[in-house]
């Protein structure tokens, strides 16, 4: 595998997923008097926000399409964390300029971090479409999907306070109909000097775990057997119910969603390194379906580095928090966001990144190299110097060491057994099952005689594996 393809191969922005169409129901009975198509960019949570905007479009009469031929509304979900990703966006918007003068009554947005971040610029300087609307106004789409057919170019990027979607059931893509994602909170109050997401998504907002629950139990009586907590800093939920004066810490909701029922699986990210307590660590070791796998984005294995990316702790700390993890949970898969070639970073600072993750023994990891981002806190207090070719070969080694990290990691679970949660069919095999263990790897396995289908659980022996998989037998 080549650097981009690693560097991009990660589930923050999984790049497969990236511009993917949203999915119309297979069965859905409702009559729609107009089609959207969405189109997402970005990390899982616009993913999951672009669910919450097909809820809002059905009810305003939009039914979902995954061909812009025929849709009369099209909408790119978009994201500002990487240049790049803007760059695709602004791409695929010219195409759609064309397509617009063949179908003039086709009307164009763009929801999402993009909007916050370009709203004059894409509206009236580029005139490159016909809505903008922030990761906070999706409720205002239909009011202003009117506006846009009257003639009249609309905007609403205003960052809200309290909004959270709470009252909103997002309508989900049916395409595994076994794992969903679950927003729990929106916005970031951490200010990494880096980052974007404080810009374009606004403060922290935790939303009612009433709500959180209820969403969670029913995916489980539709037969999803994984949940997967979302928020930028999910250790910092925290709901206090105005009504009954009850507080509900991040460790307290992830036990209610794990009692749901022992076949629903719990997972949770993204966990910032110091904000994961032992009160979290020890909820996850008392449930066997909380999954044992924690996202601990590291950024930097520099202590002068971390202080300039404004991120809180040290190398000791962090440190320390990863030995915390292996003593309470000894089997928890860690896996970690690393950026080469920040503001001023020395090659030794750089070593230090290499040393860490040999402390860590990430089991994967997600890998960047520092692109500014206008606005932030670094764009605006330090000089980007590092040369792209020296960022570059950084995180190529970064990406080298990563490579025997995850294969050694697999190695180890040789002779292993897993319980696994089936999701599907091999891509590359359709007689063999794919599926994953608590600690997040893809385990693939003949199906042998057994009887089995997507959505249940099997015991499976791992017998080899890859860098990326690993290769079992259904224990008998
Ligand atoms: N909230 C999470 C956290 O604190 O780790 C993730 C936020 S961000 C959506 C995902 C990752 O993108 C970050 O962890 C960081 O590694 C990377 N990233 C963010 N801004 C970046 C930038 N300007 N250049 C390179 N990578 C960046
Ligand atoms: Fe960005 Fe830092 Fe917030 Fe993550 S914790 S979203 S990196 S500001």
């Amino acid at each position: 595998m080549n650097m981009m393809d690693l560097m991009t191969d990660n589930k923050v922005h999984d790049e497969s997923r990236q511009g993917e169409a949203y999915a119309p129901f297979a069965n859905d009975p409702n009559q729609y008097k107009k089609k959207f198509y969405i189109e997402s960019y970005g990390c899982q949570m616009n993913f999951s926000d672009s669910e919450i905007v097909a809820s809002i479009l059905n009810s305003a009469g939009y039914g979902a399409t995954r061909d812009t031929e025929e849709a009369d509304l099209v909408l790119l979900n978009t994201c500002s964390i990487r240049e790049k990703a803007e760059q695709t966006i602004r791409k695929r918007l010219t195409e759609f300029r064309k397509a617009k003068m063949r179908r003039p009554g086709m009307l164009v947005g763009v929801l999402g971090c993009m909007a916050e971040r370009l709203k004059a610029n894409l509206l009236e300087e580029e005139k490159l479409v016909d809505m903008v609307v922030g990761p906070d106004a999706y409720r205002t789409l239909p009011g202003l999907i009117e506006e846009a057919e009257g003639g009249q170019k609309s905007v609403n990027v205003l960052l809200s306070r309290d909004e959270t979607y709470a009252d909103i059931s997002p309508v989900r893509l049916e395409s595994n109909g076994m794992s969903a994602f679950i927003s729990i909170m929106r916005g970031c109050n951490n200010m990494c000097s880096f980052c974007v997401v404080p810009f374009t998504r606004g403060r922290e907002r935790s939303r009612d775990a009433k709500s959180i629950i209820a969403e969670a139990q029913d995916l489980f009586d539709r037969g999803f057997r994984e949940v997967t907590l979302l928020g930028q800093n999910v250790d910092s939920y925290y709901f206090v119910d105005e009504k009954s004066n009850e507080t509900v810490s991040f460790a307290m909701l992830m036990e209610r969603v794990a009692l749901i029922s022992p076949d629903l699986r719990v997972r949770f990210s993204t966990s910032h390194p110091k904000d994961i307590t032992d009160e979290v660590l020890y909820t996850m070791a008392k449930y066997e379906n909380i999954c044992k796998y924690i996202h601990l984005p590291v950024q930097s294995g520099n202590t002068r580095v971390l202080q300039l990316m404004n991120r809180t702790y040290t190398r000791e700390w962090y440190m320390k928090k990863v030995d915390r993890i292996k003593e309470i949970l000894p089997d928890c898969g860690i896996s970690s966001d690393i950026i080469a070639g920040f503001c001023s970073e020395t090659e030794e600072e750089h070593q230090d990144t290499l040393s860490i993750m040999d402390y860590s023994q990430y089991d994967y990891s997600y890998m960047f190299f520092y692109s500014e981002r206008p606005g932030t806190l670094a764009a605006r207090r330090y000089k980007d110097d590092v040369p792209e070719e020296v960022k570059k070969r950084r995180l190529q080694e970064i990406v080298d060491k990563q490579y025997h990290l995850s294969l050694e990691s697999n190695k180890r679970d040789v002779g292993k057994t897993y319980k696994v949660l089936i999701e599907g069919e091999s891509k590359k095999d359709e007689n063999a099952w794919m599926g994953r263990n608590s600690q997040n790897k893809v385990i693939v396995f003949a199906k042998e005689q057994y009887n089995l289908k997507k959505g249940d659980y099997v015991y499976v022996t791992v017998t080899d594996c890859t860098k990326g998989t690993l290769l079992g037998v259904i224990e008998k």
